[in-house]
This record gives structure tokens, C-alpha cells and sequence, in this order.
């Protein structure tokens, strides 16, 4: 066991930031080309693309992706269940050293391959270099965790029988991941259930498939045989119900958002004619994050934390702080020095380095600003509210105060860099604030009193609680991801429990003979 976190780039140092330039200037001469699905050892092309554009420079094409189709799905589940046979029968080191060499290929690429984030995902320098980060971490703390679960375990002994139990793998599984970690989330949820046996479908965003791409080169490079990893790119209308229901299914590691997650689980719970197992589903959903404040807080240091939760990455984290609840008799001083630094961050295309960039896509920007128009009809606008610089999909980061706990924009996640400041009598009110919310994911509490952080590690339900710091930002093996209630199915990624969710437990009793 030797698991540590990848150092994170320090971007105050110029020789790093000409670095990064660097990667991105290579990346740059290789936008615009062609990507094949990937099914077993053929590269595939459908004759028809999805077209990813850098959100924040929208004229300009990151690449092509093939557009897969049902069949395609059909066959990358062949493909992957052929693969199975021989994959899951490798003893555990064989894939645990594979698995590592993925994460050495990604450390010699880290910045080329944060540079394909900036592009495609609108990360600035730093949020995309963590990502590759945290890829590299979720693969090197699973190779450390996957030898843990092999071999026999042993039950309590009988006279006259042996009696053991070994976790097998499950077989062919679903990936269906999100674009906001497109690197790290996606790697996670492919490698985890992969290095202790069983073969996959990924279907990453049809917002970041040339990220996706990437880790296949990647993959491929590191030596995984054909089939182990199928990638299949398209549109949600096409592939993600035909994957969800198809009777080969074994099962869905999903991550995304509320509404995804509750359909997957539906669907995923009939028995497909021929269908030999229940699916295991796993969910990872959204979040409406609350940071608390007390009277007892360094303001000045809240201030800055909750500008990293609320704003990092345009709040497209699903961790991110939509709720800052601030108790009364510090709450207009809190508001004040949030707002003052809310209003200097600096927004513009993720290559120049902003503070933040723009959202995802339309979709993601009409959203935000429909939240807007809502708050400026319930609440006070204290700063932003407007779409940002032309050319892409901008939000200018906005504060709300005067926001009702119960409101719309207090309940529902609205994944964009919009901020709603609660106030809250005392500590007590506060805490049933931020529990008022049909999420759970993450929450932190910024307090100088004992009592107070003691009660909230008890009473505020979150499967991520943080104090006295920010609540973005989870590392791997140090603080494993996941959330209570509508947030998820208690998956908590990067955790000592991850991989056994993708294994079944088989016991062999066998009579002595005499
Ligand atoms: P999303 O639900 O729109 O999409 C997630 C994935 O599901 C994508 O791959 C998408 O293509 C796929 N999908 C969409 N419709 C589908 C269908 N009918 N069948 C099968 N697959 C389908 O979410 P998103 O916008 O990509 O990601 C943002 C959301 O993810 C937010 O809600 C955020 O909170 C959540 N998130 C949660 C975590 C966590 O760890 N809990 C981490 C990151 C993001």
C-alpha cells in the first residue's frame, strides 16, 4: 500500500503557467479531427458525428465523435462480455499493474491532457490539471485497494468441511458519466469496477466525448487487451435507454444529475426477457450545498471560502456551495465582503486563465440565467446577473441575498455560478436551513465554537461535511466522495468500499472425505 495524492500544479510559478501554455498551443494544432467509437478491438466509425465546441469560444470545434447508435451499444456489450472471459480470469496483479501504468501514461500527459479540458470543458489552468490529478489518484488508489478483495476469505472453521468465500466480478457494466470531471469521474467510474474483473460500456457527456477519446488513447497505450473498455459516444435520445434496459446489462455506475439518476433506476429495475440478473445500480447525483457562517467565524477567511465553494469552476461542481446561510448578527458583513470579492473574480475563455469561464453549453447558460430572472423577482441582486462576454456561454457570477429558504432558487440545483445568501436567526435556524433540502451531498460549517462543529458532524446530513474550509474539492483516499438522500445511492468514490460494490460474494463449502 502506497497510496499519495498527485502533487497539484502550483500556478504561481511562471515556468509552470509557460508550461501549460505550451501543452495548450500543442493541442490547439490537434482540434478539429475525427473520433471512432471503440468496440473491442475495432475503431468504428457510424458515419455520423457529435460536434463538441469549446464552450467559452463557441465557433471553435474541439473534434468530431462518432454518433453511435443502439446496434453499436449491442455491440460493445458482446464485446465487453467476450472480453469478460478471459479479463476477470487474470489474477488481480496482472490488472492492478495495468491500472498503473494508465496512471503513469496520464502523469507523462498531464498537461496535454488538462489542455484537452480547457478546450472542450472551459477549465481554467488549475481545475483542469486537478482533474487529471484526481484521475491519476482514483487510479493508483484503486490498484492499491483491488488486492485487498482477492484470494479466499475465510469463514469460521467446521470439523468435517472447508468453508471460504471469494468475491467475484460481476461481468459487463455501464459507465454513464457526467462532463464536469471528464477526466477524473470518468476514470474513477471505468477503472474501479475494472481492475477487480469486470469489462465496461462508457458512455461519457455527449458534451466532452473528445475528453473520453482521450482516455481511451491512453488506455490503449497502457496495454488493456480489446474490450475491457468500450467507448461509445452519441446522443442521450439514441443510446442511453437502449443501454439502460438492454438485457446484457450487468450494471449502471452512474453519475449525474437528480432526474438521470431516477430514470436509470426505473428503468433498470425491469427484467428484460432473457435477462439473468437484477441490475446493480449505483447513483452519484447533484447537490444544493450549504456553507454555514456563524458569529464566532473569521469572516474575511468565510468570505474567501465560500467564493472558492460557490464560484470554482462557475459553480458547475456538484459539490459547489449554491446556499451560503450566514446568522444574523454577522450576515450583512458576510454579505459584503462575499459580494466585494464575488465581484472581482475574473470571467473569460478557460485558455487566458480566468477565474471562470463560461458553462457547458446553452442549455447550461439559459438555465443559470432563468434563476436570475427568478431571483431578481424574489430576492435582492447584490452583484452580477447578467450573461457575461460574447462568443460563448457566460454567466457573470452572481450573488442573491434576501432569499426565501423555501424559494426555487433555495431548493432546486441550478449547477451555474449563482448564489443564494440565506439569513438565519441563530445557529439552530441555520442548521435547519441547510437541512431543509431534499440533497445531501456536501455541507460545511465556518465556526470558532467547539459545541457547534461537534453538533453539525451529528446533525447536518451530508455525505461530504467540511469545516472550517471550503467544500469543494474532495481528495481521493483522503476524503471518499459521495452524498446522503436524493444526492446518491452512498457510492462515495475514492473510498475503501468502492470497489467491493462491483463484486459478488461466492462461498464454496466442500466436505473433507475421509
Ligand atoms: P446529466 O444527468 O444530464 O447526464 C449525466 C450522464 O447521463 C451523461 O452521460 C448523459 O449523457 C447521460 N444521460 C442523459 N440522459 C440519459 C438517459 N435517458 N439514459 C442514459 N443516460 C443518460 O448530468 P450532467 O449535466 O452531465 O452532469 C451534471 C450533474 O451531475 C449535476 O446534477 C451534478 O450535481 C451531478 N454530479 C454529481 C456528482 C457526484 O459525485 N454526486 C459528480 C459530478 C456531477
Amino acid at each position: 500500500m502506497s497510496f499519495a495524492n498527485e502533487t497539484l500544479t502550483d500556478f504561481t510559478d511562471p515556468a509552470n503557467v509557460a508550461a501549460y501554455r505550451a501543452a495548450l498551443d500543442g493541442v490547439a494544432g490537434q482540434l478539429g479531427a475525427d473520433y471512432p467509437l471503440t468496440i473491442g478491438s475495432h475503431q468504428t466509425e457510424t458515419g455520423a458525428w457529435i460536434e463538441s465546441h469549446n464552450p467559452g469560444r463557441t465557433d471553435q470545434l474541439v473534434g468530431r465523435s462518432a454518433k453511435g447508435g443502439p446496434a453499436d451499444i449491442d455491440r460493445a456489450l458482446a464485446a465487453a462480455w467476450e472480453a469478460f472471459a478471459t479479463w476477470s480470469a487474470e489474477p488481480m496483479d496482472t490488472r492492478v499493474a495495468l491500472v498503473r501504468r494508465l496512471a503513469d501514461v496520464m502523469r507523462a500527459r498531464r498537461f496535454e491532457l488538462a489542455a484537452w479540458m480547457t478546450f472542450e470543458a472551459g477549465k481554467n489552468f488549475a481545475e483542469a490539471d486537478a482533474d487529471v490529478a484526481e484521475a491519476i489518484d482514483f487510479c493508483e488508489y484503486y490498484a492499491d485497494q483491488a488486492p485487498l478483495l482477492a484470494g479466499e476469505q475465510e469463514t469460521y472453521p467446521r470439523p468435517d468441511e472447508s468453508n471460504t468465500s471469494i468475491l467475484v466480478p460481476l461481468g459487463a457494466g455501464a459507465v454513464i458519466s457526467p462532463w464536469n470531471f471528464p477526466l477524473a469521474i470518468f476514470t474513477g467510474m471505468a477503472v474501479g469496477p475494472a481492475v477487480v474483473g469486470n469489462t465496461l460500456v462508457l458512455k461519457p457527456s455527449p458534451d466532452t466525448p473528445i475528453v473520453a477519446q482521450e482516455f481511451m488513447t491512453c488506455a490503449r497505450e497502457a496495454g488493456f487487451p480489446p474490450g475491457v473498455f468500450n467507448l461509445v459516444t452519441g446522443a442521450d435520445a439514441d443510446i442511453g435507454d437502449h443501454l439502460v434496459d438492454h438485457r446484457r446489462t450487468r450494471f449502471i455506475n452512474f453519475t449525474g444529475s437528480l432526474n438521470t439518476g431516477i430514470r436509470i433506476n426505473e428503468r433498470a429495475a425491469a427484467v428484460q426477457p432473457g435477462q439473468l440478473w437484477i441490475k446493480k445500480v449505483g447513483l452519484e447525483m447533484g447537490g444544493k450545498d450549504a456553507l454555514i457562517v456563524d458569529e464566532t467565524a473569521d469572516l474575511a477567511y468565510a468570505a474567501r471560502a465560500a467564493v472558492a465553494s460557490g464560484f470554482g469552476f462557475g459553480g458547475q461542481k456538484c459539490s459547489a456551495m449554491s446556499r451560503l446561510i450566514a446568522v444574523d448578527s454577522i450576515h450583512d458583513e458576510l454579505l459584503e465582503q462575499f459580494a466585494a470579492l464575488t465581484s472581482e473574480l475574473e470571467i473569460g475563455p478557460a485558455d487566458e486563465n480566468p477565474d471562470l469561464s463560461a458553462l457547458i453549453n446553452e442549455r447550461a447558460q439559459a438555465k443559470s440565467l432563468s434563476y436570475i430572472d427568478i431571483g431578481k423577482d424574489t430576492a435582492t441582486l447584490v452583484t452580477g446577473g447578467t450573461p457575461g462576454p460574447d462568443g460563448g456561454h457566460y454567466v457573470t457570477p452572481t450573488v442573491f441575498a434576501d432569499v426565501g429558504a423555501e424559494s426555487q432558487l433555495a431548493q432546486e440545483e441550478i449547477f451555474g455560478p449563482v448564489v443564494s445568501v440565506i439569513r438565519a436567526r441563530d445557529f439552530d435556524d441555520a442548521l435547519e436551513i441547510a437541512n431543509n433540502t431534499m440533497f445531501g451531498l456536501t455541507g460545511g460549517l465556518i465556526s470558532n465554537a467547539r459545541d457547534r462543529l461537534d453538533r453539525a458532524k451529528r446533525e447536518f446530513e451530508v455525505g461530504n461535511l467540511y469545516l472550517n474550509r471550503k467544500i469543494t474539492g474532495a481528495f481521493v483516499g483522503l476524503q471518499p466522495f459521495g452524498g446522503l438522500r436524493l444526492s446518491g445511492t452512498t457510492v462515495k468514490a475514492g473510498g475503501p468500499y468502492y470497489l467491493r460494490q462491483y463484486l459478488a460474494e461466492k462461498t464454496i463449502s466442500e466436505r473433507r472425505l475421509t
